[in-house]
């Protein structure tokens, strides 16, 4: 990635505005995992912290300093509660990250299951350039809310539109990890469960 990151400035914004709508309970839960993540308690988490906690909680593969760099938007070398949040949503909202160019995709995304070693995932551009390369159509849209008429249609005949990302979401915790810190990243999982039950069909939503 080259240049200014609008993928983690639109999910910024993005956490932001669910933040805002979430619940009293939600929004302390939030704040209590930030505070047990930040382990020295200056304000923000640093790489030490950020890594202890994905490998702790066995999202391992996140763990790399890419992500941390481009969480990390503002250069300060250490997440605020912001880019913790967008930490917290890449890692729950089980969308992958383009195979070409590696960026969050964050919205409506491509996936190629004709190619061998697939599935592949493509952001737009990503996309048009894979098709064109193999000189067919291999990549089919993914879309965060389907359009109704797609979902209609997916009833019948095409299910294709309703293909979901089949990552692992049985994760291993390893021992070893900060008992305070699961402690206050299982009570904000639970607060953000809470919250969604209480709004019925927001199983799109983090917060
Ligand atoms: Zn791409
Ligand atoms: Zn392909």
């Amino acid at each position: 990635m080259s240049g200014y990151d609008y993928t983690m400035e639109r999910l910024r914004d993005l956490v932001m505005t669910q933040y805002q709508y979430a619940p009293r309970q939600a929004q302390m839960a939030a704040h209590g995992f930030f505070d047990a993540m930040d382990n020295d308690g200056n304000g923000s988490v640093s790489y030490r912290e950020f890594k202890r906690f994905l490998v702790s909680e066995g999202f391992e593969e996140f763990s790399d300093k890419d992500l941390f760099k481009r969480l990390d938007g503002d250069g300060s070398r250490g997440l605020d509660f912001w880019e913790v949040m967008s930490l917290y949503y890449i890692l729950r909202s089980d969308k992958p990250f383009c195979t070409e160019c590696d960026d969050f995709l964050l919205e409506t995304y491509f996936v190629c299951n004709g190619c061998r070693g697939g599935p592949y995932y493509f952001c737009n551009s990503c996309c048009q350039e894979h098709n064109y390369e193999m000189g067919g159509d291999h990549c089919y849209p993914v879309y965060d809310q389907p359009p109704v008429h797609q979902m209609q249609r997916s009833q019948t005949t095409n299910s294709m539109v309703m293909y979901t990302p089949s990552r692992s979401t049985s994760r291993s915790s390893s021992v070893g990890g900060s008992s305070s810190l699961r402690t206050a990243y299982r009570t904000f999982e639970m607060a953000l469960n809470v919250a969604n039950l209480a709004v019925g069909a927001a199983a799109c939503s983090i917060m």
